[in-house]
This record gives structure tokens, C-alpha cells and sequence, in this order.
């Protein structure tokens, strides 16, 4: 994919994605372009979420997508693995490989644990799932 930025001056720039690029550009410009891959995302239904007390009560997110900056300073900002709430606003964390390593390894282990949660859940419900 090919995506052309709209500048001040009268030359675009033109930058052509990798392969697994989403080709989402709407809000990057010159100084603030990125790559990103497909989002993951890991949530609860909507209809599980619990009273909070706030007006507009959201389910736990977590959302993860591969990002490469490629702006046009050329600064050498290697690729990095993005980890959000699914708030744009919200704190987020930025792992390289060795930091995906690790969070991978706790979300096995959640999964397995939510899991034993369920099997248990089943129990519970007299072996109705
Ligand atoms: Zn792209």
C-alpha cells in the first residue's frame, strides 16, 4: 500500500507500507507517521461490566498492535509492540522483543488461570457451562 500525506508545501510524501501494515494513516503527518499493524484485543462482553459509579461504565481492554515509526527524521526508532486499555488517552506501554517475551509469558499464564477459573465456574453451575 502506498499512502500519500498531505504537507504545507506543494511535494507529498509518499511512503510505502510493509506487507503487514493496516494502512490506517488518518491522524499521521510529517514528524508523526507510523506503521501499525492489526489491533489485538483481548475484552469482556459489554454485558458483563460492573457498576463503577461513573457515567460511562467500560468493560476491561487490553489492546496490542505492532508499530513502526517512520517519520521523516530518519531517527532509527526501531519497531516496538504497542499495549493499551484501548484508551487513546490512557497510559500505554511500548515493548521491545524481550519486554514481548515477558508479557507473553503472563498472558499464557492468565489464560490458564481464567481457564481453571471457568472449568471451576462449570463446577459451580452443576456442570452446566
Ligand atoms: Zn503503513
Amino acid at each position: 500500500m502506498t499512502v500519500t500525506l498531505e504537507r504545507p508545501v506543494t511535494t507529498p510524501t509518499v511512503r510505502r507500507c510493509p506487507a503487514w501494515c493496516d494502512g490506517q494513516h488518518n491522524a499521521d503527518r510529517d514528524g508523526n507517521f507510523f506503521h501499525r499493524g492489526p489491533i489485538a484485543v483481548a475484552a469482556v462482553p459489554d454485558s458483563a461490566a460492573g457498576p463503577t459509579g461513573d457515567s460511562d461504565p467500560a468493560v476491561p481492554a487490553l489492546t496490542a498492535h505492532l508499530v513502526l515509526p517512520a517519520g521523516p527524521e530518519f531517527d532509527g526508532e526501531p519497531a516496538q509492540i504497542t499495549v493499551d486499555n484501548g484508551d487513546l488517552f490512557g497510559p500505554y506501554a511500548e515493548l521491545n522483543l524481550a519486554q514481548a517475551d515477558a508479557f507473553l509469558r503472563d498472558l499464557k499464564v492468565f489464560t490458564a488461570r481464567v481457564q481453571q477459573m471457568h472449568d471451576r465456574l462449570v463446577e459451580l453451575n452443576g456442570g452446566r457451562p
